[in-house]
């Protein structure tokens, strides 16, 4: 790796699905647009002040888990019991240090909860009322379920559970909107996060890949940060942020080319998703097999977007 100085970049996803122009309205791709590059914002100002990537991947997605319009925090989708579980992750490229949490219902930032795990308990990942008695001893913001619920999820599983009568249905078009930021910082620090409620009717208890370091979050100075967004079961027997830092450290394959091989991966097992990834030397990406990915990018004070497949981000 060379010495020259890297210039801080951040890149987000707001999810990976069946998502067509066919199915949205002008008003719902402005929306969607608008609450991107508010993360966006939100991340890159941490980036501009000399902050580092870890802080940024945090700001970027705490702003996306309080907007309605995601799949995490408020607006999450809704178990086949109609309740909420929040999966989260996040880790630390510096030191491979991470904290993630899965089955939260009551913390109303499940990704600063899950820095919190990283940064004060000698563990990695809590689980179910765990994260709700961690949360309240360190004084992290909790709230009410119902702040968590949207019509729009409620309705979702209405749909589903009426169309199918079957406990455990997955849906490409219910399931998209997990979160995720991945950051270069201007000491070419790398980082990693995502965050989201899963998918619409899942079981009661289901963990995805989001909530797996390894998997959904990877962060490692030397090689990459990458975040996903998917069938995420799929993404868990890929092992996709490992796979994608195994490729560009041990093939010498550039990030794009091994970002390209993961997703092709995923495609393999008959899934569609969606990653992001930067690496320390300069390189980023955003790279899906799904018809759509709600996506972002900031860096050189620019900030671009991008929804569907056939868009380049501006
Ligand atoms: N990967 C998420 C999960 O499996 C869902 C998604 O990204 O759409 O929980």
């Amino acid at each position: 790796m060379s010495d020259k100085p890297v210039k801080p970049v951040l890149v987000i996803h707001g999810g990976a699905g069946a998502i067509t122009r066919e199915e949205s309205t002008p008003e719902k791709i402005r929306e969607r647009r608008e609450a991107l590059l508010a993360s966006l914002k939100a991340g890159y100002a941490v980036l501009k002040q000399g902050g580092s990537a870890l802080d940024a991947v945090e700001q970027a997605v705490l702003s996306m888990e309080d907007c309605p319009l995601f799949n995490c925090g408020r607006g999450a989708c809704l178990t086949s019991e109609g309740t909420i579980e929040h999966d989260a992750s996040i880790m630390d490229g510096r030191t491979r240090a991470a904290g993630a949490l899965s089955g939260s219902r009551r913390v109303r930032n499940p990704i600063s909860a899950a820095r919190a795990i990283m940064e004060r308990t000698p563990h990695i990942h809590l689980t179910g009322d765990g994260v709700e008695l961690f949360a309240r001893e360190q004084g992290l913001a909790l709230a009410p379920e119902w702040y968590f619920y949207t019509p729009e999820r409620l309705e979702a599983l209405r749909r589903i559970q009426a169309a199918k009568g079957q406990p455990f249905v997955l849906s490409e078009k219910d399931r998209h909107g997990t979160v995720g930021a991945v950051a270069r910082d201007a000491d070419g620090n790398l980082a990693a996060a995502t965050s989201t409620g899963g998918y619409a009717n899942k079981l009661p208890g289901r963990v995805g890949d989001s909530a797996h370091i390894g998997a959904g979050t990877f962060a490692d100075n030397a090689t990459v940060a990458a975040s996903g967004t998917g069938h995420g079961e799929t993404f868990m027997r890929v092992v996709m942020g490992h796979r994608l830092s195994d490729l560009v450290e041990l093939t010498g394959q550039s990030l794009d080319e091994a970002a390209t091989a993961v997703i092709n991966d995923i495609g393999r097992f008959g899934a569609t998703g969606g990653l992001i990834a930067v690496d320390a030397r300069g390189g980023a990406v955003m790279k899906f097999n799904s018809p759509g990915m709600y996506r972002g990018i900031a860096e050189d004070d620019t900030f671009k977007v991008a929804i569907f497949g056939d868009e380049e981000v501006s």
